[in-house]
């Protein structure tokens, strides 16, 4: 069996595809043939090295990935070989106060597949069934393997963190992106006006097709005087920041009074500068969300499933191209997610 596989942490030329040892799955696992496996941001900051995640070498990254049940644990009843699956890549404790409270994302011990543990990037893996979901027969894989991290960290994010309601107005930062590809629909579908960045018009028009009303190239113009004149200067009532450094102190100007600043992400830098005075004056809140519930995971992909929403495909790759995958990502070359298939699919 071969999968994707770094021995040291390190730019892209860490990036293997060689034989892996064949998972078995223990009680409560699964055994999936993988058939496709996106790569997010969060495989190239594994790969590069997290603080504080000291990870078993060698590591196979993904959090992203859907195939076949190829066998099932003992204990596993939710799911029978033949049957086409989902990976939702949280793991929780289920015994801390937060997760007995119901909110595993908030787990003290709250980890992922492929970030802290061993990922799904490969040929066949072993995953518990608690993170797996059903996928309906005639969903096409590309599309079953990549929607779960993005869609359900925008989800959780917008509605249940933010609580966006029909009639507000959003903008989007990087609305090329995973999650900002994925935050977009959401927002149109809830009712919202949808503002979306991105740095080129052909990204710029993905972002309209997917339903943002405004479209504003964040390279070219400032972007929050820019949403402060389309909105006659009121600002909007939600901004969905994952870039971090580079645009907080833009998302903050670009919000209405009592407005809300969501932020599931740092691509550029954890520790902004930020402007205190404008947090108490105009009564900003600022969100933090991470990942979902099994439920919101549910119920977001049963829209993705039912064609509601739809992960927007910038290129599939065989598994022994991963670094070419990691590079369109740090580049930020294209609009949507970057899949990955076996070489034996090709
Ligand atoms: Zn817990």
């Amino acid at each position: 069996m071969r999968a994707v596989q770094f021995r040291a942490h390190g730019d892209r030329d860490v990036i293997g595809y060689d034989d892996y040892p064949e998972p078995e799955a223990g009680r409560d696992e699964v055994l999936v043939d993988v058939r496709a496996a996106a790569v997010n941001h969060l495989d190239v900051w594994t790969r590069r090295g997290l603080p504080g995640v000291d990870l078993q070498m060698p590591h196979v990254p993904g959090s992203d990935a859907a195939g076949v049940v190829r066998e099932v644990g003992d204990a596993v009843s939710r799911f029978e070989p033949g049957d086409h699956v989902a990976v939702s890549a949280g793991v929780s404790c289920g015994t801390c106060e937060f997760c007995r409270h119901g909110e595993p994302s908030m787990c003290v011990d709250y980890h992922l597949l492929g970030e802290h543990v061993e990922g799904v990037h490969a040929e066949r893996v072993a995953v518990p069934a608690d993170n797996l979901v059903a996928v309906p027969d005639g969903v096409d894989w590309t599309v079953a393997g990549s929607a779960s991290l993005v869609f359900q960290t925008a989800w959780r994010m917008l509605v249940t963190r933010g609580e966006l309601r029909p009639g507000e107005s959003i903008l989007v930062l990087g609305a090329s992106g995973g999650v900002g590809h994925a935050a977009v629909q959401i927002a149109d579908y809830v009712g919202c006006e949808v503002f979306a960045t991105a740095s080129s018009a052909e990204k710029r028009s993905y972002a309209a097709e997917l339903g943002a009303d405004h479209t504003l190239d964040y390279e070219a113009t400032d972007f929050a005087d820019e949403v402060r004149s389309l909105t006659d200067g009121r600002g909007v009532d939600v901004v969905v920041d994952h870039v971090g450094a580079a645009t907080w102190r833009d998302s903050l100007r670009s919000l209405a009074k009592g407005g809300r600043l969501l932020t599931c992400g740092a691509t550029t830098g954890g520790n902004p500068e930020t402007d205190v005075n404008r947090i108490f004056w105009n009564q900003l809140e600022v969100i933090g969300s991470t990942m979902a519930t099994p439920g919101e995971t549910d119920d977001v992909l049963g829209l993705v499933w039912d064609g509601t929403f739809e992960p927007r495909i910038r290129e599939t790759l065989p598994m022994s191209e991963t670094a070419r995958a990691h590079e369109m990502l740090e580049k930020r070359e294209g609009f949507g997610k970057v899949v990955l298939r076996p070489d034996s699919e090709f």
